[in-house]
């Protein structure tokens, strides 16, 4: 499996697993079982998707051990603080079985995420987590965390695809050592992508389809992407990538799709920012 190094030496596979709204927990089971038997050594899950256990009893039913497997899951709002980061992070980890976890994310950069990060430095000091990062951060917040603390964040995990590219971003995040890691990476299938004619076009050229194109895009610039789906066959399509290889005119006529606006969720749009926040879990 090809890797992204993280700026602390963590090794993180670049192509994994996402199961958001994944409602159902067989199927949500079922799926990561998939997943992992099919070669992803990734998978993502947040407190706020509800399917941590689901998670855990698939990477346990699937037999892969424990120290090939990368395991993502993400601190929500309501639990933002250093108290209840710490709290927040024993019950993800019961829940998905686990001693460790590879990364944790800040799922949102509400609340008190200061506390939060106090608490996270503090389980990755004792080795509970791999590595630490943060989700959905626009720059000023990212520069916000990495001024008022210790660590950097390893990861910023954003909404990145053809329509939504990401360029400006993903350079100050490199320029500051933080991974880019695509959510969304088919923009949950918006703006008719699948049959958009650029990517046709260039997924016809190399007898694969757009779902391939617009992952290897994002792995060929160097992002982490954690495709979802509940359906086998396209679960086996979207980890079979790696045997293609786009030409820098294929890269040029995507960069053309760029819309540069988010089209699925603007974090600057104060509704999104109070509605997200009065999003709970249920225990
Ligand atoms: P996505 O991966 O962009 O799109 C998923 C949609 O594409 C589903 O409707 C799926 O349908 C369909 N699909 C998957 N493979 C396909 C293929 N080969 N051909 C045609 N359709 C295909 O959306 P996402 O789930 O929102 O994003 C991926 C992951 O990112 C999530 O699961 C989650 O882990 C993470 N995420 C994080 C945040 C955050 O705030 N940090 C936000 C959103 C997502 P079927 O399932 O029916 O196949």
């Amino acid at each position: 499996m090809q890797t992204v190094t993280l700026n602390n030496s963590v090794e993180m596979p670049i192509l994994g697993f996402g199961v958001y709204q994944i409602d159902d927990e067989d199927v949500c089971e079922e799926s990561v079982y998939n997943a992992l038997m099919e070669g992803y050594r990734l998978i993502d899950t947040a407190a706020v998707y509800e399917n941590e256990e689901a998670v855990g009893r698939a990477i346990k039913r699937s037999g892969v051990p424990r120290e090939e497997i990368f395991i993502t899951t993400k601190l929500w709002i309501q639990d933002a603080g250093y108290e209840s980061a710490k709290k927040a992070f024993e019950t993800s980890l019961k829940k998905l079985q686990l001693d460790y976890l590879d990364l944790y994310l800040i799922h949102m950069p509400f609340g008190d995420v200061h506390g939060s990060w106090r608490a996270m430095e503090e389980l990755y000091r004792e080795g509970k987590i791999k590595a630490i990062g943060v989700s959905n951060f626009l720059n000023d917040r990212l520069m916000d965390l990495i001024v008022h603390h210790e660590i950097v964040p390893a990861v910023n995990q954003v909404e990145t695809h053809v329509f939504t590219q990401q360029v400006e971003n993903a350079q100050f995040m490199e320029d500051h050592d933080v991974q880019i890691e695509s959510w969304g990476p088919f923009a949950e299938g918006e703006n008719n992508i699948f049959n958009n004619e650029v990517l046709v076009s260039i997924a016809e050229k190399h007898h694969k389809s757009v779902a391939q194109v617009a992952l290897r895009w994002l792995i060929q610039r160097g992002i982490v992407a954690i495709p979802k789906s509940v359906h086998k066959e396209r679960i086996i399509e979207n980890f079979n990538i790696f045997n293609l290889e786009l030409s820098e005119e294929d890269m040029q006529r995507i960069a053309t799709l760029d819309t540069k606006e988010s089209l699925i969720l603007s974090l600057n749009d104060p509704e999104n920012v109070e509605n997200l926040s009065k999003m709970t879990l249920h225990d």
